[in-house]
């Protein structure tokens, strides 16, 4: 059980990695995009996935729910996110893809939904 537990550790400290390289690699276009975020915290069960993926934009609060964050700073279920980067909207992306319950919601500056 320990062996499991510490194996899902590492594949999603790996999958955080990958993730992170990939952000990285990309060069910092200016940015200027925005996005708002919504954990539906109803849905959310607190598997961190999106943390391991996106920790820049994910992290868990005290109640075990993920939350959005910017700049280190958690600013709760829902916030938009500005002057964002290609790289960090796919990052985004990826992290509320990972997510098990599609419990991270996405619209544009238009409104339109990004995802799911
Ligand atoms: S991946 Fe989904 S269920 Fe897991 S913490 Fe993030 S929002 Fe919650």
């Amino acid at each position: 059980m320990i062996v499991c537990a510490w194996s899902l550790f590492e594949f999603l400290q790996f999958m955080r990695m990958s993730a992170t390289s990939d952000t990285q690699k990309k060069t910092n276009n200016g940015g200027g995009k925005t996005l708002t975020v919504r954990v539906d915290e109803n849905l959310c069960i607190g598997a961190a996935s999106c943390m391991v993926v996106a920790g820049d934009f994910f992290l868990l609060n005290d109640d075990g729910k993920a939350e959005v964050v910017e700049n280190g700073k958690m600013k709760g279920y829902e916030y938009t996110l500005s002057n964002l980067t290609d790289a960090q909207i796919e990052n985004i992306l990826q992290g509320a893809k990972s997510c098990p319950t599609k419990a991270i919601f996405i619209h544009d500056e238009k409104g339109n939904q990004l995802y799911p």
